[in-house]
């Protein structure tokens, strides 16, 4: 099989199909999640990258093996970074990990190592690419690991939004806001349009500035943070409207978007979707005692039932410093939940969703494909770079960095 090389840019990845909920699903069962050779992986039904024959029948203990050797060898030229929804597996090998915050304001700050392997999906690497330093190359290890939120928002729709907008409020009239999870291309045009990025951990800081700039904000693309956060800062549900870029004016009359304070995109992520109220009631009826603890993508409806609402970085730090003996119903990406219920063996620590379903495009970098990137790095050869072009990355960090000033 010959050795695929694609240098992505944010062209390149930004599919107008997004991905399907059946390959979101594609990993969902009732064992726990456990890697397996790479060949047995191709068989779940979701896009791969292709990797060389030599790659996909290693077995795990291998591929460890093979990846801590070249880990060692490429030293301080490398940094691995880790998402919090990386497999632990992959969560090994990374030199820091973190929510989608932590990763970029490490890409914004610490700028010693040439190449950066990004373990997280596409929408991450490219933040990287736009934060880091200009000698440093950007390398997504499996580059069909996408977001299908990110995906849920193409540019050309959201520029559709915007125009219609401009048109039929006024130019000033709305501050658009996005969500960390979006492509370069969307946070550029928030950056263009006076607008900030927000992460999970900042949504209501960054809305709270946006409401000081303008009188209406557009939250893209995750309808759910959106609507969250603005239930939060006391904004009534009568006074937020969903755009559908499917329908002229989003499927809201004129007047309707005059009267409305928030304009939330029409997207989800189909991992924090699945957490409902029935699995909240099951979690208090088996454990009288127990902590719910969400995250803010999840549907409005669970996050009232909720204890405790935050990012992954905080659902992290609070079940790290609870009580020992106290009982944590996580709604949260399974990976995540299962390694916090490992460090700490004091608590109770489980998923509020009985079925194991990861978060299909994290679980796309197998150590396959992180083995196949360090072997390409150290032949002398960068691998899958994502890299955005130049206007793009300008304004992409004008919102970026709006939102690095209010954190
Ligand atoms: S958990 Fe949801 S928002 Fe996060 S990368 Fe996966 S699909 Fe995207």
């Amino acid at each position: 099989m010959a050795l695929e090389l694609p240098v992505a840019d944010s062209r390149q990845r930004n599919p107008r199909v997004p991905l399907t909920e059946l390959e979101q699903s594609a990993f969902c069962q009732v064992e726990p999640l456990e890697t397996k050779p790479l060949a047995e992986e191709l068989n779940a039904g979701v896009r791969w990258q292709r990797l060389p024959d030599e790659y996909v029948n290693l077995t795990p203990d291998q591929l460890v093996e093979r990846i801590d050797a070249n880990r060692a060898a490429l030293g301080g030229s490398t940094v691995i970074l880790g998402h919090h929804y990386q497999r632990e597996d992959i969560i090994q090998f990374a030199d820091f990990r973190g929510d989608s915050l932590k990763l970029s304001q490490y890409a914004a700050e610490r700028q010693e190592s040439n190449f950066v392997i990004f373990c997280g999906v596409h929408f991450m690497a490219e933040t990287a690419a736009v934060l880091g330093g200009e000698h440093q190359r950007v390398v997504l290890p499996n580059i069909n690991a996408g977001c299908s939120m990110a995906d849920m928002a193409p540019t050309g729709d959201v520029e559709d939004c915007w125009d219609d907008l401009m048109e039929t409020l006024g130019e000033g009239s709305v501050i658009p806001v996005t969500y960390m999870n979006s492509t370069a291309e969307i946070k550029a045009l928030v950056g263009r349009n006076g607008g900030a990025v927000c992460t999970s951990s900042n949504a209501g800081k960054v809305v709270e500035w946006a409401f000081q700039q303008g009188k209406r904000v557009l939250f893209l693309p995750d309808q759910h943070l959106g609507r969250n956060t603005g239930l939060k800062m006391g904004i009534p549900l009568e006074e937020m409207v969903v755009w559908n870029p499917f329908r002229p004016l989003g499927g809201h009359s004129a007047e309707a978007l005059e009267e409305s304070k928030m304009i939330l995109w029409k997207g989800h992520c189909s991992v924090h979707t699945r957490f409902t109220p029935l699995q909240v009631a099951k979690a208090k009826a088996a454990y009288p005692d127990v902590n719910i603890l969400v995250h803010p993508e999840c549907p409005m409806e669970t996050v009232e039932l909720a204890d405790y609402v935050g990012s992954t970085e905080l659902i992290a730090k609070t079940i790290g410093e609870a009580a020992p003996g106290s009982v944590w119903g996580v709604g949260t990406e399974i990976n995540l939940v299962s390694r916090l219920a490992h460090e700490n063996p004091d608590k109770t620590v489980f998923c509020l969703d009985p079925v194991v379903c990861p978060c299909s495009t994290m679980y796309r970098i197998h150590p396959a494909y992180l083995l196949w990137v360090t072997d390409e790095l150290l032949a002398g050869r960068v691998p899958n770079q994502v890299t955005v072009e130049e206007e793009t990355a300008h304004y992409a960090k004008v919102a970026l960095d709006r939102m690095l000033t209010l954190v």
